[in-house]
């Protein structure tokens, strides 16, 4: 089944390598984050085999199920799903080392307390909403720099940049709209100079829209079907209030 993996990579780095082309930029600049929802270890592992480095889950459940068989291979771990607040101690138990999808104090106050509990720090992105859908997670943008605030105000969380999920359209320039609002709050958050923030992280762009985001400065595109193929659980079940 995961048989296309290692050309579906290679497919997609020659994507961000052309899109980077394009907008004057260099391919090492944006980093490919395998987006791993559903797909089991074996072919994450032939993902990392590949030579990929970045993969990121979406629920708790699936990290601590995957975890072990993929723990003997080098890789870096994201968190890019709705987090509630009592799953933190178990993700915490894995080797976590961002949360992309921080999008209300709520959360930042309770990861702050766990870590704090063992002197660790995390990496966050601040996740956006930047297209209005309210099937989607984020802070509303113009809460955006506030909430960088109160993050950046807890010592063991380290603001890295923002994250957001771009507007479900065939119409480009609706999605680059997304994806420019978003470069547009970091440079006026970054410009702010809040203590212990570094506004240099930009995660945006899919399967779908990436080259869009490329052009609009993702430094972080999160990508799953194309190179996983088609899941069998529809997006609603990791994007809606009700789950686990
Ligand atoms: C699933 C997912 C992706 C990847 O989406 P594809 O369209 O499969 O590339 C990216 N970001 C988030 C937050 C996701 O949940």
């Amino acid at each position: 089944m995961y048989q296309d993996v290692n050309s579906n990579i290679a497919k997609i780095r020659q994507r961000i390598a052309a899109a980077c082309i394009a907008s004057g930029r260099l391919p090492e600049e944006v980093r490919l984050l395998l987006a791993t929802k559903t797909v089991p270890a074996n072919g994450i592992r032939m993902a990392l085999k590949a030579g990929e480095t970045l993969i990121a889950e979406n629920r708790v459940q699936e990290l601590k199920e995957k975890w072990d068989a993929l723990k003997d291979i080098p890789h870096e771990h994201h968190f890019i799903g709705h987090l509630q607040t009592n799953k933190i101690k178990d993700l915490l138990k894995h080797d976590v080392t961002c949360i992309q999808s921080a999008d209300r104090i709520e959360l930042a106050e309770k990861l702050y307390q766990q870590l704090s509990a063992t002197s660790r720090t995390m990496d966050i992105l601040i996740q956006v909403n930047t297209s209005g859908e309210e099937s989607k997670f984020g802070v509303h943008p113009s809460h955006a720099a506030d909430l960088v605030k109160q993050v950046a105000a807890l010592g063991t969380l380290k603001v890295k940049g923002l994250m957001t999920i771009g507007l479900f359209s065939a119409d480009s320039e609706e999605v680059r709209k997304c994806f420019h609002m978003l470069r547009i709050l970091r440079d006026e958050i970054a410009a702010m100079d809040i203590p212990g923030v570094e506004m240099k992280e930009l995660s945006m762009g899919m399967s779908s829209d990436l080259e869009i985001a490329i052009a609009e400065g993702a430094t972080i595109v999160r990508v799953g079907t194309a190179i996983f193929g088609q899941r069998p659980t529809p997006d609603s079940f990791y994007w809606n209030e009700k789950q686990d």
